[in-house]
């Protein structure tokens, strides 16, 4: 069975922690996307499953097997690089055949795999290219050829898409998707692009400083976000976070201060009682202005109006606190009106003073 296990893994480097504790399940035909900003161990959590980097503690099983004493030829897994590293002088064909020389296969098979392949990832009209000869989009399909051609544990890809321009990666999402869910092997990629994530994980693990923060479905790592730094780090515009009071909880509503005004919200939180200072989160998308104030609206400047096409971007001064709305872009607002928004309560997200989200229901 192709799965992918980290038990209490920790890498360190002297005295950084670059790893601390990861607990990883991927399962036979899962995407996982390890996402998080720059340095948080994404890479070194790849490097230790693919067996370049030794763990420093946990255990790391492949098959249900544990590996952490096994060299990366022997881990019988397939990984792709962001640097495509194909053999420059040989050809697109014999660089699809290259892995499977190890296997001993007869030439007929080896032909037989190199064409299937090739039209999977429609590489049927430059297989006698050399690299150099070959766009970017497939250079890279190459590479992603070379990794399927044999029927290995496990897939790595690291940041797979990232020197692809905005078409081809969007394009190469989309393929690389459709190949890995058929063949139902425990795949593990490396990105730092949440659309990246979004679009082709089943579950994305979120990085920062070396823990996991959060391991869910892209659905759910969007609509619950486990603490703030998820909930700041998903999505874009980014979600707006306002410290606040909960002045009131009552049946079925909680009254806020946030930023000097008051709000009262059809929601309800039994975790927290009256007086607790929590963070009030708020997608762009999840808020709407209206012509006239009220109890569950809130009152702010506009103080900058950037066109994105089908939607605009609105600031809104409220206090000192820039909020972020997207509205379509019939909706029509100068810079220095007054105007008035209203949060969808569902859509409300609430973390309490350590920073971790409050649940709806206890
Ligand atoms: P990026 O997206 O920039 O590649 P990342 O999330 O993949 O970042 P890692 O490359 O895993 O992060 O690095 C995690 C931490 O470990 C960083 O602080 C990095 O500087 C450090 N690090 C990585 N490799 C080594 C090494 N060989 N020696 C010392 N420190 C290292």
């Amino acid at each position: 069975m192709s799965t992918i296990r980290l038990r209490k893994v920790t890498k360190r480097f002297g005295s950084l922690v670059a790893v601390n504790r990861a607990d990883l399940d991927v399962e036979a035909g899962e995407v996982l996307c390890l996402l998080g900003p720059s340095g948080c161990g994404k890479t070194t959590t790849l490097r230790m499953i693919a067996g370049l980097e030794d763990a420093t503690e946990g255990d790391i099983l492949i098959a249900e097997q544990r590996v952490n004493h096994l060299r990366p030829s022997q881990r019988d897994i397939a990984m792709v690089f962001q640097f495509y590293a194909l053999y420059p002088v040989l050809t697109v064909a014999e660089n699809l055949a290259y892995p499977l020389h190890y296997e001993r296969l007869a030439k007929e098979e080896i032909a037989k795999r190199v064409k299937r392949v090739a039209a999977l990832l429609e590489l049927e009209s430059v297989l006698e290219r050399t690299p150099g000869q070959l766009a970017e989009g497939e250079k890279q399909r190459a590479a992603v050829g070379r990794a399927i051609i044999r029927d290995p544990n496990c897939f790595l890809f690291d940041e797979p898409l990232s020197r692809l321009d905005i078409e081809q990666r969007q394009v190469m999402r989309g393929q690389i998707k459709e190949l890995l869910s058929g063949l139902s092997k425990a795949t593990v990629i490396v990105t730092h692009d949440q659309l990246e994530a979004l679009t082709m994980a089943d579950r994305i693990a979120v990085m920062r400083d070396g823990n996991i923060e959060q391991v869910a479905s892209p659905h759910r790592i969007f609509t619950e976000p486990t603490n703030l730094f998820v909930a700041g780090f998903i999505g874009t515009p980014r979600m707006n976070l306002v410290e606040a009071a909960l002045t009131e909880t009552g049946e079925g509503h909680c009254r806020f201060e946030l930023g000097g005004q008051r709000v009262r919200l059809p929601i309800t939180r039994p975790g927290l009682s009256a007086g607790s200072r929590i963070t009030f989160g708020v997608r762009p998308r999840a808020c709407e202005f209206t012509s006239e104030p009220g109890d569950d609206t809130i009152s702010g400047t506009v103080d900058l109006v950037e066109p994105m096409g089908a939607e605009t971007l609105v600031h809104l001064l409220h206090g000192e606190q820039d909020l972020r709305v997207v509205v379509d872009r019939t909706i029509r607002l100068a810079v220095g009106e007054q105007a008035h928004l209203r949060f969808e309560p569902e859509s409300v997200h609430l973390f309490d003073e350590s920073g971790r989200r409050v649940e709806a229901a206890a």
